[in-house]
């Protein structure tokens, strides 16, 4: 599995990493989603991204039980605040529950989840607090553009923001114009969430050009997909599996090296539109 830098002079981290949005909570789903999480990190998908949104904290209290009993610094573990939370105050609480949903004593990412009404000035005073406590070891941003990304910059003191998750995946690509160039020179590792996007691309003339380098490399179309969000240096994935047979699938996307011809092919079958508005989010 490739790893690179989480930001300028971050540590090390796989590119392909594991989301938990949407995991089952109850029964025997749950027991295959937690065998997929956990095939996951055995393949070095290490990064587990999750939030305190996701199943009113039911999210994280699964990463808990997946990671029970891993050595803890083998993980690299991501939880969000949500901005309806994230006053200075409220951030730090919810830091603290995340941690103890998830049962652990620290966290190696916090991030806003979004910008709301909260002041970010608040938001980003208690990032750095929580860092400077030891609770973290970096802060992130999440579905912020440009404009926000440069405020929140000019509110930090100590710190710097490790990185910004967003939304990108083949059907959805201005970000190549706007968020990932300003962050490749910020040094803010750019993470994609939902990398399959909405399945539009199972149809179309891009489907045989996905099989076909797919073939080509013995994988599936999954893992190209992955490999082609993850060619710059400084991005990352986060695909979610509840199921084993495609956590494996996606571990793979971490290790094939896409040729110049292929990117380029796949940029042709899925050319990035121009922006219109306003960062795209879920
Ligand atoms: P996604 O990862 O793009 O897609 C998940 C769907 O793809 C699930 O139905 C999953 O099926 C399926 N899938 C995964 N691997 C597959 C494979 N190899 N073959 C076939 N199907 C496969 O969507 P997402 O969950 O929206 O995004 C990923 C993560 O990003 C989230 O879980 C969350 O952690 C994060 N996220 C963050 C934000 C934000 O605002 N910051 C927003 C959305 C998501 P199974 O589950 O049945 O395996």
């Amino acid at each position: 599995m490739l790893a690179r830098a989480f930001g300028r002079g971050g540590p090390p981290v796989p590119v392909i990493g594991q989301g938990t949005w949407n995991v089952p909570l109850r029964g025997g789903a749950r027991d295959e989603a937690l065998r997929a999480l956990r095939a996951g990190i055995e393949l070095g998908m290490t990064h587990v991204d999750t939030a305190e949104m996701y199943g009113d904290g039911g999210a994280e209290t699964f990463v808990g039980d997946a990671i029970a009993g891993l050595p803890r610094e083998r993980l690299f573990l991501v939880s969000k605040v949500l901005p309806s939370n994230a006053s200075y105050e409220g951030t730090i609480a919810a830091c603290h529950a995340s941690m103890r949903r998830m049962r652990v004593d620290y966290l190696d990412c916090f991030l806003l989840h979004w910008r709301g009404s909260e002041p970010l000035e608040e938001t980003m005073r208690a990032l750095e607090r929580l860092a400077a406590d030891g609770d973290i070891r970096s802060l992130g941003v999440s579905n912020f553009d440009v404009d926000d990304l440069r405020a929140a910059q000019a509110l930090l003191r100590r710190e710097r923001i490790a990185c910004n998750q967003v939304l990108y995946h083949l059907g959805e690509r201005t970000i190549e114009a706007h968020e990932i160039p300003f962050c490749r020179d910020a040094g803010i590792a750019i993470v994609a969430y939902t990398p399959f996007g909405r399945g539009d691309w199972r149809d179309g003339p891009g489907a045989a050009v996905l099989a076909k380098i797919a073939a080509a490399h013995a994988a599936g179309v999954h893992a190209v997909i992955l490999a082609f969000l993850t060619r710059d240096e400084g991005t990352f994935a986060i695909p979610k599996a509840a199921q084993t047979a495609h956590a494996g699938e996606n571990a793979a996307g971490g290790t094939i090296r896409l040729s110049a011809e292929e990117i380029a092919a796949v940029e042709r079958a899925f050319p990035a539109r121009r922006r219109r508005g306003g960062l795209p989010t879920l």
